[in-house]
């Protein structure tokens, strides 16, 4: 029978990757963008030399735990453009877990599509920048198409799955006049969560070198978030 492969990361048990839920973390290989600052980007730059882990394991795992853990987070990489994602999130609906798919938004159709099959229970959506030329920055994507993120923000807000958007406090893309202006951009959106950076492992060298925001800083974020999106926070270690 045709089952998952190529799946290259999964943590058991994680309390981090879905506010509220104990979840396993299962990592999908590749992604359509190039962001500087991003940290799994060996799974997206040469993800051959990870090595895959055996659906089977994942399987029993998820088989044996069902009192223990809430749900299912899929992440990567891009899941949207890893080909068996709908075969793999039956696989584990048919084990009787939720699942929160964390995604750029760059594949608003099949967003559409396995929310409206029941195979999706929480979507996190990047917001990486403002929708203008520094998009392209923060995705290292030249030609990219800014209509499909929008599309993706306007499915997200008026469907009934629960989700949230979420921006990377990147000091270098990320400023008030940015949050102001993706705080404008997301208005009348449910949920807004700015997440800390994390500069140690970031794809690019440069990017490794800054200083993530300090607390005081990350509560002006927070605070001028406020002003667009009824629930901001921020999800990190205060420094
Ligand atoms: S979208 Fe996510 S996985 Fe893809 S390059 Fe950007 S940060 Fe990395």
């Amino acid at each position: 029978m045709n089952k998952p492969n190529g799946i290259k990361g999964f943590i058991e048990v994680s309390l981090l990757d879905w506010d509220g839920f104990i979840s396993s973390v299962l990592f999908l290989p590749n992604c359509n963008f190039r962001c500087p600052f991003c940290q799994n980007w060996q799974l997206v730059d040469e993800p051959e030399k990870i090595e895959d882990v055996d659906w089977t394991i994942i399987e029993n795992y998820l088989r044996a735990k069902t009192e223990w853990i809430d749900g299912v987070v899929i992440t990567g990489g891009e899941p949207t453009i890893y080909p068996q994602l709908r075969l793999l999130l039956e696989e584990i609906k048919k084990l009787g877990y939720k699942i929160k798919l964390d995604t750029n938004g760059y594949n608003p159709s099949l967003l559409r599509e396995l929310r409206e099959e029941g195979l999706l229970d929480y979507i996190a959506m990047d917001i990486k920048a403002p929708f203008d030329g520094r998009y392209k920055l923060a995705s290292g994507v030249e030609e990219l198409e800014i209509e499909r993120l929008k599309e993706s923000i306007k499915l997200l807000i008026q469907g009934k799955v629960d989700y949230e958007f979420r921006t990377t406090l990147v000091p270098s893309l990320i400023t008030a006049g940015e949050i102001k202006e993706i705080g404008k951009a997301i208005r009348g959106a449910k949920r807004w969560v700015l997440q800390e950076y994390q500069p140690k492992s970031a794809r690019n060298e440069a990017y490794r070198q800054l200083k993530p925001y300090k607390k005081e800083e990350v509560e002006y974020f927070v605070s001028l978030g406020k002003e667009y999106i009824e629930e901001v926070y921020y999800r990190g270690k205060w420094r």
